[in-house]
């Protein structure tokens, strides 16, 4: 059974109707699947599963961010249910994201790096999980857009500047890249989301989101057709890894 559309999905859908042109992606001639925005042959929503998690995000995009087909930030509501998504505006922040941040089920955590942090903001590298308030969910804020982008959100958002940062040492940072054999640590949104996971203790969790990034990553070049031939595994590797991180995270329940 084909799983609901989320919070992504329904903020794509508002943004193509208030954009006066059409969105000018590279490869623009792919025919798409509308919800994953992968070529319709690559597309992976069948395989997409749900994670049982303490976690809700709060995904803030900039711009256009949500209608480009290499935005990894909708992979994040593929698999967490409690995702919420909005665009940034700097002069009219959603009401319903200020609510969100004021509601007291949720604790926010603004993921972003240290070296932003304001005199006297706190900053955290792990979770405080045991800690949280009466229940609370740890409510994970994720800056979608281009590193220029989160630091100009981050600046000129008032509501962004009080609250906790959860942010990732350079060793975090280097045994993540290391282990993906990734030669920089420019980390995409979901990547980022996965360290966050394993920050609240979800380290499975967090290793899913990191097999459905990969499987997207690697889906988005088969449909760009920018693998060269001797480049190519199978894809079948990428769902089987993803299926098993599912299983994995399933069973440390
Ligand atoms: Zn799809």
């Amino acid at each position: 059974m084909a799983l609901a559309p989320h919070a992504v999905h329904r903020l794509y859908e508002y943004r193509k109707s208030i954009s006066t042109k059409p969105f000018g992606a590279r490869g623009k001639k792919l025919i798409r699947c509308p919800l994953c925005l992968l070529g319709a042959q690559f597309c992976t929503c069948s395989l997409r599963r749900q994670l049982t998690t303490q976690a809700s995000f709060l995904l803030i995009m900039y711009n256009d961010e949500v209608i480009k087909p290499t935005n990894s930030g909708r992979l994040i509501a593929d698999l967490i249910p409690d995702t919420y998504a909005f665009l940034w505006s700097r002069t009219e922040p959603a009401a319903e994201m200020l609510a969100l941040l004021s509601n007291e089920h949720y604790q926010p955590f603004l993921v972003f790096p240290a070296q932003y942090a304001n005199p006297g903001q706190t900053v955290l590298s792990q979770v405080p999980m045991a800690t949280l308030a009466n229940g609370k969910r740890p409510l994970l804020i994720m800056l979608d857009g281009s590193w220029r982008e989160a630091i100009k959100m981050f600046r000129k958002s008032a509501y962004l500047q009080d609250l906790p940062i959860l942010s990732f040492d350079p060793n975090t940072l280097a045994t993540y890249a290391l282990r993906k054999g990734s030669h920089d640590f420019q980390l995409g949104t979901a990547e980022v989301a996965s360290l966050a996971l394993a920050a609240m203790g979800e380290e499975a969790n967090g290793k899913a989101l990191t097999a459905w990034f990969d499987l997207f990553v690697e889906s988005s070049l088969l449909g760009r057709n920018r693998r060269c031939r001797e480049d190519i595994l199978p894809i079948s590797e990428f769902t089987d890894a993803f299926e098993a991180a599912y299983r994995a995270a399933t069973l440390e329940l």
